[in-house]
């Protein structure tokens, strides 16, 4: 039985976990206080905490805010992302991964200045209607950018809700999915007649799960929820969130040639829009077939891991001539196909004279 690290004890000065008060004010009143300095926390500015969240999405917040920054920079408005070009735009995605979201974030930018005059909506209604805005995101900007009280639930909510009243079942399924955002919408409800700001009631639940009610080890000595949580009560954190089996990672063996001229280039390709690496650029890969590696020099092997896929790449190198007598003839990509080719010295490349993920650095740079 996995138990809290520090069950009743109270080792934050500023907040007393056994105070008697309801579980809006108490999570606010913590959030007030332990909130993490990030730099879209400085702003109510709803471009801004879209673009944040849609970053923070799958990805950790240490990583996202050089990111963030960098993109922020580059593109200060949403008119700016709107008129700005995708591969640029990728460019400054290079290395965060599901690079769709930078894609659907380009596109929702467009959507935002032509139907909505560059201005997000205010409405859930309306504001669904831009790409990368589902409910979770549509409730995190509508309550911290506009003060509405739209709820939300992301793994983090899940886990801290699941906890505090005792609900079962996997929280990405529907029934149990359901249950958590009708908890979600009754907590701003409560919140609504206390005057409590949406944003931070929102903010305050995620960064509860994120740095005190953690997956494993919750810290329910530090817990301003201590009072109100049923697993805290029973016992029972390591049961919930229930959680079902994860869905089987696919092996994929590639072969990715790294071809090069005498000027010392190498040959990039890039991908269609749409997919896995959608519009990204990559030194031209195939599905490994025994023994077609041989062809050329062996380059080094390397593993990138997705969500559902691991690729297993062998590199080879091999020059021009080779390459476009012997190879390219009868060369298919690995998956989807390669729109546009190019010859780029390794370093401008790495350097972001194209968008790489962060695998085709790595080959590069080998
Ligand atoms: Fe512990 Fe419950 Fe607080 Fe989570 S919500 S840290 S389980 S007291």
């Amino acid at each position: 039985m996995l138990r809290c690290r520090h069950a009743k004890v109270v080792s934050d000065s500023s907040i007393d976990v056994n105070a008697s008060t309801d579980l809006p004010s108490a999570l606010t009143r913590w959030f007030a206080i332990n909130k993490r300095a990030m730099p879209w926390r400085n702003t109510r500015d709803p471009y801004s905490i879209w673009l944040s969240e849609v970053m923070l999405q799958q990805t950790q917040v240490a990583t996202v805010i050089a990111y963030y920054e960098r993109f922020i920079k580059r593109f200060p408005t949403v008119h700016a992302l709107a008129a700005g070009d995708l591969d640029e735009v990728l460019k400054l995605w290079a290395g965060l991964g599901y690079y769709s979201r930078a894609r659907c974030l380009h596109r929702g930018a467009q959507v935002i200045v032509t139907d909505f005059g560059g201005r997000m909506p205010e409405t859930l209604e309306q504001i669904r209607r831009i790409p990368s805005i589902g409910p979770y995101t549509a409730g995190a900007v509508l309550s911290i950018a506009h003060g509405k009280p739209e709820a939300l639930v992301d793994g983090n909510v899940a886990r801290v809700l699941s906890r505090i009243k005792l609900i079962g079942g996997d929280w990405r399924q529907s029934a149990t999915k359901a249950k958590l955002w009708e908890l979600a919408r009754a907590l701003h409800l409560e919140a609504l007649e206390k005057k409590i700001d949406p944003g931070d009631l929102n903010q305050a639940l995620m960064e509860l799960g994120a740095t005190v009610c953690t997956p494993r080890g919750p810290l329910c000595g530090q817990c301003p929820a201590q009072k109100q949580c049923g697993a805290f009560r029973e016992d029972k954190q390591s049961e919930f969130p229930e959680t079902t089996k994860k869905t089987a990672v696919t092996t994929l063996r590639l072969l990715s040639w790294i071809v090069s001229d005498s000027k010392g280039r190498v040959l990039l390709a890039q991908r269609e829009s749409g997919g896995l690496f959608g519009g990204l650029w990559e030194v031209p890969t195939a599905t490994r077939a025994p023994g077609k590696e041989k062809r050329g020099t062996p380059a080094g092997s390397f593993r990138h891991l997705l969500s559902h896929r691991e690729l297993k790449i062998q590199a080879s190198a091999v020059d021009k001539k080779l390459w476009t007598e012997s190879i390219e003839p009868e060369f298919n990509c690995w998956s989807g196909k390669y729109v546009n080719w190019r010859w780029v010295l390794p370093r401008e490349a790495i350097d972001g004279a194209v968008a790489l993920a962060s695998i085709q650095k790595k080959i590069l740079q080998k």
